[in-house]
């Protein structure tokens, strides 16, 4: 079943907090054994070539604790309290870019948690400090509703990755609900095939704001690769296996499009 969309009133499920959390932990815990170490040999060997060179050494190492403790503590704070944060979105960034492609490594190898409740539990905290770092209404023309191509009913021979007006809207599949949904709210609406086509769409469209329905890899390599351009992801429903005529809970979309179009100026 596909999540609530994060606004104000809905709390995270636990356990995604739990997996979460748990993961930034231990990510952080080898980051910094890691850079206690570095520290701790370069202030040998720099000892060597000049007295002073270790006590610089160490300021580093200490700045850099405290910069990175400085950042897991505020991302842990809004994970729990589901605030909004002083540099939401910038927390938001490297948790994306410096934290997420560890904690998918380290996760599965040291943990045993399955990949995809990593990306899961990355997906939901990723749309709630977006929620909370999102405070004024998105333009209808700067948000941009972005389907993979496998949402389209398998026998259907219109081409909707070239146009989606080309669907006939017939009813075959949720492309038609969704066609209405964007049409209704006038934002902007397309299907990628994969993430070339997808760079290509944000490239033309250059929204504000894109909501993307995929699978947990695709969303979350999606999040990864359009940072800085915030992407809120809602994943697909997948009743007859991946890739092949995928579901999504259209009250869901519609519900997450209203947080972030009605919301006050
Ligand atoms: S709604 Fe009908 S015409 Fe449109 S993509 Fe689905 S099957 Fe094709």
């Amino acid at each position: 079943m596909n999540p609530a969309p994060a606004n104000q009133n809905t709390a995270l499920p636990s356990s995604k907090k739990r997996i979460f959390i748990g993961l930034l932990g231990l990510t952080f815990a080898l980051i910094m054994l890691l850079t206690l170490l570095g520290g701790w040999v370069a202030t040998i060997g720099l000892k060597n070539i000049s007295p002073s060179l270790p006590l610089i050494a160490q300021i580093i190492t200490a700045l850099i604790f405290i910069f990175l403790s400085g950042i897991i503590f505020t991302l842990v704070f809004a994970v729990i309290f589901e605030k909004e944060l002083p540099f939401s979105q910038r927390v938001r960034g490297l948790g994306i870019k410096l934290f997420l492609p560890l904690m998918e490594i380290l996760g599965p190898r040291l943990l045993k948690i399955p990949k995809e409740s990593i990306r899961n539990s990355f997906i939901e905290i990723n749309n709630r400090l977006l929620v909370s770092s999102h405070r004024h209404r998105i333009k209808p023309d700067r948000l941009l509703l972005l389907l993979p191509h496998c949402l389209q009913q398998s026998e259907c021979q219109r081409r909707i990755t070239t146009s989606i007006d080309n669907c006939k809207e017939c009813g075959a599949c949720d492309i038609d609900d969704l066609v209405k949904l964007a049409r209704n709210y006038q934002i902007h609406i397309a299907v990628a095939t994969g993430g070339t086509l997808a760079r290509k769409i944000v490239r033309d469209h250059r929204p504000e704001l894109i909501v993307a329905v995929a699978c947990e890899r695709d969303l979350t390599s999606g999040i990864h690769d359009t940072f800085p351009l915030p992407v809120y992801g809602i994943l697909n429903q997948r009743p007859e296996g991946p890739c092949w005529n995928t579901r999504v809970d259209i009250e869901t979309v519609e519900k997450t499009l209203q947080v972030f179009l009605c919301r006050e100026a």
